[in-house]
C-alpha cells in the first residue's frame, strides 16, 4: 500500500512540473506545435481572444504544415495570425515564416540570421555559403517593450548568448524561451546547447539577469516553454535550480 500510494505521488509530481508534450498551456490559451524528427522545432499558438491568434516562432517546415493543421483544429487559418514573434533566426525558428502575411516581429540583432545573409555563429567552423531567406523584420522589437492583441500582450525580453539577438517573450503568463534554455524530462530546466550556440556563458549571464527582472513579479510566471522540451509548469522554480548550478 505504502508503495502504491508512494508511486502515485511520484507519478502526480511528474505530472505537476512538466506539461505534456503537446499539450495546451495556459489553461487553453497557448497550443504548442510539436514536430516530429530530429532538429525538429516547436513553435506555438497564442489565443488573443479575439478570434485571432500571435504565432512565437514557426518552425522548421517550409510549408508550415504543422502550424497551419494546429490552427485548423482551432477553427482558425493563417489569415488569423496577427502577428509573427521570433525568438531568433536559426532555420528551425524561422522556416514557415514565409506562408503567413502578418508582420514579423523581432529585435534588430537577429536581421542577419533572419535574412539569411549571415550564418548561425557556433563554437566550429561554417563555411556554407549564407542563403538568403526571403524574410526580413517587419516591426523592430526591444527589450521592455509590451505589444498588445485583442486581450493578451506579450512582452519582450532581450536574451542574447545563443544568438546575438535571441529573443524570449512573456504572455498568458508563459515565457517563451527559444533556445535559451531546454528542459529534462525531470523537470529540471537546462541552459543553451553549447554545440549551436554562439555563447553559451552570455546565455547563462542572460538568464541570470532575466530572472532577478522578473524575481518581484515572479507569480506572472507559472510556465516556462523552451522551444526543444516540454514545457515546466512550476513558475521560475526551475531557472532557480539550474541557475543555482551554474
Ligand atoms: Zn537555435
Amino acid at each position: 500500500m505504502r508503495i502504491l500510494l508512494l508511486t502515485t505521488l511520484t507519478l502526480l509530481t511528474a505530472c505537476d512540473v512538466a506539461a505534456p508534450m503537446g499539450g495546451s498551456l495556459a489553461d487553453g490559451l497557448v497550443q504548442p506545435v510539436t514536430y516530429d524528427g530530429a532538429g525538429g522545432s516547436q513553435a506555438y499558438i497564442i489565443d488573443s481572444g479575439d478570434g485571432r491568434v500571435v504565432l512565437i516562432d514557426t518552425g522548421l517546415d517550409e510549408d508550415a504544415g504543422p502550424i497551419l493543421d494546429a490552427l485548423a483544429d482551432l477553427d482558425r487559418t493563417a489569415d488569423d495570425v496577427a502577428a509573427v514573434f521570433i525568438t531568433h533566426g536559426h532555420p528551425d525558428h524561422i522556416g514557415g515564416a514565409a506562408q503567413f502575411d502578418a508582420p514579423l516581429y523581432a529585435r534588430p540583432e537577429e536581421r542577419p540570421l533572419i535574412t539569411g545573409e549571415q550564418n548561425p555563429e557556433r563554437p566550429f567552423p561554417n563555411f556554407d555559403e549564407p542563403e538568403a531567406t526571403g524574410l526580413d523584420i517587419d516591426v523592430p522589437v526591444a527589450d521592455g517593450e509590451v505589444y498588445g492583441f485583442g486581450y493578451r500582450t506579450v512582452e519582450v525580453f532581450a536574451l542574447p548568448g545563443h544568438t546575438a539577438g535571441h529573443t524570449v517573450y512573456l504572455s498568458a503568463g508563459v515565457l517563451f524561451m527559444g533556445d535559451s534554455a531546454s528542459a529534462t524530462s525531470e523537470g529540471e530546466l537546462n541552459g543553451a546547447t553549447w554545440l549551436f550556440s554562439r555563447d553559451t556563458a552570455e546565455n547563462d549571464a542572460s538568464l541570470a539577469a532575466l530572472r532577478d527582472r522578473l524575481d518581484r513579479e515572479r507569480d506572472r510566471i507559472h510556465t516556462l516553454a523552451p522551444a526543444h522540451s516540454e514545457a515546466l509548469l512550476e513558475g521560475l522554480a526551475p531557472l532557480d535550480r539550474y541557475l543555482d548550478g551554474v
